[in-house]
């Protein structure tokens, strides 16, 4: 059993890092190699990058933290994030606390149904070249499931097909485009690879049905097949802050929500909010967070114009919020099983599959969002955001260990979260004391 399973760990900021590390190591039983997995001392092994990608020449590291108060489904999530951007994490964990009390986050996703693209040309007539194909539909499956007999063996494999025929971007003299659709049941993978080589395979017999030449044969990263959807209905009163009324918070939600809505130039800030928490919980879990990235976008513009992933109602007395978006993800394939530091932050997640990691994302973007739009509508964000960026100024400037944290205080005490202030701050230490904030003793 576990020690405690809960994500609300009141306190664990305060903790020094080595405390907040061997209080998840308890938690979640991790070994000592996870333990110091988290911790960065124990990394990549240099031998696998080297396996991973080309001309590698090491190991690039970002700082781990730890989302905290996730709940979705019931269930808690203690969220890893790996990012470099401050407040971030203390973001989300501060709005997942909020959703918390108002009874977390609802969640579902579909099943792992992702498309294999391949484009046909000089195919001849358009409608009989489309109806070749689809009288050939289970010739097609049967074709692409031979190249991953096991993917079928889990239930998963190539499911249908569809065809497509696309206006040809040049205009009528053109050929418009036939593309072929295969949807495949990735199961627990994100798919690239599987796809890819199903899209490959059965290209030969698509050229020979209609008589064409293909060219590409790969996935669509537009996953609209595969979405996941989380939503959280908050009590107005649970929101009061900065000497603010719930309402008057809520008020400014919405507000923000229809802001979004009506303008693409906010939409791709609201968005960029909520794929803060969607990358950092994405790169620390292995996924690919281009396809993730790609796939939001490209949802995003669906319907022709570029929309919020995420709105915000006031609805009977509640806030509402909801999300929809793709999100390919895998619990096997890619560096999932081969990055020790991907596998120790698998087992704090503690998701059971694909599909729960999605949910638990949306839920996370969700999170990030509402606590975007809560200080923006309200106070505004730099506040906030400047006593964290503080000490990233602070360490610019060259102050280390404790004095960290008390130049960045007084860095924010001046309101001037400058490094030439911070430089002048050290300055004006006693030699002694200089030496020491500066690590040069
Ligand atoms: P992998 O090929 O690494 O692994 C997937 C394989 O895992 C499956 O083919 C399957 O092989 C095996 N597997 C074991 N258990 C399961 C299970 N329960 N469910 C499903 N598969 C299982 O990864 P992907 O095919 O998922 O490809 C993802 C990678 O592709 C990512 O690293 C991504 O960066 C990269 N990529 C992305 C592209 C894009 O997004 N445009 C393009 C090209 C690559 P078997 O059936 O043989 O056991």
């Amino acid at each position: 059993m576990h020690e405690l399973m809960t994500s609300r760990l009141s306190g664990f900021h305060k903790l020094p890092m080595s405390e907040r590390v061997a209080k998840l190591q308890r938690m979640m039983r991790l070994s000592t190699e996870e333990a110091s997995q988290l911790e960065g001392t124990d990394g990549l092994p240099p031998e696998t990058a080297n396996q991973m990608i080309e001309n590698a020449v090491g190991v690039f590291h970002l700082p781990l933290g730890m989302g905290l108060n996730m709940t979705v489904n019931g269930k808690d999530y203690i969220v890893p994030m790996a990012v470099e951007e401050p407040s971030v994490v203390a973001a989300v964990s501060f709005a997942a606390k909020i959703v918390r009390e108002a009874g977390g986050f609802t969640a579902d996703s579909d099943d792992a149904l992702m498309i294999g693209q391949v484009q046909v040309t000089r195919y001849g007539e358009p409608e009989a070249a489309k109806a070749k194909l689809l009288a050939h539909k289970e010739q097609i499956l049967a074709l692409a499931n031979s190249f991953h007999p096991a993917m079928q063996k889990r239930g998963g494999g190539a499911k249908d097909i569809e065809v497509r025929i696309l206006p040809a971007p040049e205009g009528p003299r053109g050929e418009p485009l036939l593309v072929l659709h295969l949807v495949i049941d990735t199961q627990e993978a994100m798919g690239a690879n599987l796809i890819n080589t199903m899209a490959e395979g059965v290209a030969p017999m698509v050229e020979e049905l209609t008589g064409g030449k293909v060219y590409l044969r790969i996935l669509s990263n537009l996953a609209d097949r595969r979405l996941a959807r989380s939503t959280c209905r908050i009590p107005l009163e649970l929101l009061a802050d900065f000497d603010m009324p719930g309402e008057a918070i809520a008020e400014g939600i919405a507000q923000a929500s229809r802001f979004a809505v009506a303008d693409p130039y906010r939409a791709a800030t609201h968005n960029k909010g909520v794929m803060n928490g969607i990358d950092s919980m994405a790169i620390a879990t292995g996924q690919d967070w281009r396809a993730i990235e790609a796939g939001a976008h490209a949802y995003a513009c669906r319907d022709g114009r570029y929309q919020p992933l995420s709105t915000w109602m006031l609805e009977e007395g509640h806030l509402v919020g909801r999300i929809e978006l793709p999100l390919a993800l895998g619990t096997v394939g890619g560096p999932v099983k081969i990055h020790p530091g991907v596998q120790a932050a698998m087992k704090i997640l503690r998701v059971g599959s694909a599909r729960e990691l999605a949910m638990v994302m949306a839920s996370v973007g969700l999170a990030q969002n509402l606590a975007a739009l809560r200080a923006l509508g309200s106070v505004g964000i730099q506040k906030g955001h400047m006593a964290l960026h503080a000490r990233c100024v602070a360490v610019t400037a060259g102050a280390r260990g404790d004095w960290v944290e008390k130049v960045a205080n007084l860095l924010v005490l001046h309101g001037h979260v400058k490094v030439e202030k911070a430089k002048e701050i050290l300055e004006s230490l006693r030699p002694e004391e200089f030496a020491a904030a500066t690590g040069t003793g």
